[in-house]
């Protein structure tokens, strides 16, 4: 139970109306978009500068009070959840673009900001913020940094490491720190910036954010091809790489996400293609008809049913249904999934399909696979089916094994959070965790820092 004094002290500091400590009001801090982790916090707290994030951080230690960030809440992983309690640290006050530096291509940035309206700023001025995961419309741009953010461009213009430049981020104890620049080459000093980037709200809480930006794409061209199989469909991959193309977008979709699209919404897939590949290239207008051609030249050769080319703006909308009528579609086959979010190099995507395969005849239920084949991205729905019956968790750790075994990552995009702690091992060795866990006992001694997540206890 919070201290009185402790809630005192953040009233005097915030003021009422930005804190609040009642039970009915906690409900809406207890969750993320991940079904199964919700817990309630004690406390919510709504600063709106840094100097007020660093007090109430040093009363925490005082009160040895747990803090947990929360951004858009759209994590997949329970970042975002008060597992032990303690107070709920809101960002949405801080959603200011603080400066459009055109001429660098740097914005400077609070982490409360919607990607979506970033993305909508430097759009006017002709440039582009190139991470864009699906949730832009929600999703905060600190909460981006604290996951590394993967999304749908990822293929050609990575993730969102590769577009912090610096932060200004308060640490457990109160003190205020700077990492970076706006300078692209930089080596004063260590590389801080990517220590907290990824570490999902648990190293540091960032305040402010330097971020790069690309000029604005002038052109894009959208295309679907499938095939009889994935492996058809990885083949085709690599000779579109092969032709030095690269594409900005590379999803795909197996049989049975293609199935489950087909039946949610009929658009036209033929009962012999077991794989779909959506690929999106831009760059200048001029330069984009002869990439497309060599891309369908490419799928040809490895044997493509269908390869379509979008000629306008619905056309593109039009490619774009089946991916995202997915999750909709996937509903039909069961309300109940077991998802994952695993990464593998990209040419053993097939491998991996092989041996989910494997893991879903073993179990008798059901694995759909989609995702960003262009970043070796798989994300994995696995159900027993309407009717099935519990769940068999020992096919989930069969993946994780199946994806250590393939030199995967356990997580790709969305985070540890606190629900694949206990899997942490399969990817990190020991004295690796060991250093981790210094790194974190260094920064936040009292462990008060969004505690339970990315690292087991040692
Ligand atoms: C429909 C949907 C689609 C999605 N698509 C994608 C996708 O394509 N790619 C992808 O990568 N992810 C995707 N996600 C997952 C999610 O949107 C991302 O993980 C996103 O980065 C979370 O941002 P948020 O602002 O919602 O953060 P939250 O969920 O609020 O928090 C996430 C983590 O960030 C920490 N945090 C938040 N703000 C700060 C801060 N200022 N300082 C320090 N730590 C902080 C939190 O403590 C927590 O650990 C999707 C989610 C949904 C629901």
């Amino acid at each position: 139970m919070l201290h009185q004094e402790f809630i005192h002290k953040l009233e005097d500091l915030l003021g009422k109306d930005r804190c609040t400590f009642s039970p009915e009001d906690m409900v809406a801090y207890s969750y993320d978009a991940n079904p199964e982790k919700r817990a309630q916090p004690e406390g919510m707290v709504s600063p709106k500068n840094k100097e007020e994030v660093a007090e109430i951080m040093k009363l925490a230690y005082a009160y040895d009070v747990p803090v947990t960030p929360r951004g858009g809440g759209s994590g997949y992983t329970g970042g975002c959840v008060p597992v032990q309690g303690g107070i709920v640290m809101a960002m949405d006050r801080f959603n200011r673009i603080l400066e459009i530096d055109r001429d660098n291509f740097i914005v400077i940035v609070e982490p409360g900001v919607v990607v979506q309206d970033l993305q909508a700023e430097v759009d006017r001025i002709g440039q582009m913020y190139p991470p864009d995961p699906a949730s832009v419309a929600f999703a905060t741009i600190g909460g981006n940094i604290a996951e590394n953010a993967g999304g749908i461009r990822a293929a050609k213009y990575g993730v969102t490491k590769q577009y912090v430049m610096g932060l200004e981020v308060v640490l457990p104890t109160g003190e205020i720190v700077r990492t970076g620049s706006k300078c692209v080459k930089d080596v004063a000093g260590y590389n801080l910036t990517e220590l907290f980037v990824g570490s999902e709200g648990t190293l540091g809480i960032i305040t402010k954010a330097v971020l790069k930006v690309v000029p604005k794409p002038e052109a894009r061209r959208t295309m679907t091809a499938t095939f009889s199989t994935l492996e058809k469909a990885a083949e085709a991959v690599s000779a579109i790489y092969a032709t030095g193309v690269r594409p900005a977008t590379l999803e795909f979709l197996d049989r049975i996400s293609l199935e489950a699209v087909e039946k949610a919404i009929a658009f036209g897939a033929k009962p012999e293609e077991g794989a779909l590949l959506l690929i999106e290239v831009d760059g200048s207008d001029h330069a984009l008809d002869a990439e497309v051609e060599k891309i369908q030249t490419a799928c040809e050769q490895c044997g493509v049913i269908t390869f379509r080319k979008a000629q306008s703006d619905e056309d593109r909308e039009d490619l774009w249904k089946a991916r995202r009528a997915l999750s909709f579609a996937l509903c039909e086959i069961a309300t109940e999934w077991e998802d994952d979010d695993i990464s593998v190099p990209i040419a053993r995507i097939p491998a991996m399909i092989r041996k989910l395969d494997q893991i879903a005849e073993r179990h008798h239920i059901i694995i759909a696979n989609f995702g960003h084949y262009g970043d070796g991205n798989i994300h994995i729905g696995m159900t027993t089916g309407k009717n099935g019956g519990p769940f068999p968790m020992k096919a989930k750790q069969e993946v994780v094994a199946a994806v250590v075994e393939l030199e995967g990552r356990i997580a790709a995009e969305h985070g540890i959070g606190c629900v694949k702690v206990e899997n942490l091992h399969w990817n990190i060795d020991e004295p690796t965790m060991n250093l981790m866990r210094r790194f974190k006992t260094l920064l936040d001694p009292k462990g008060l820092l969004n505690p339970s997540k990315v690292m087991p206890k040692g």
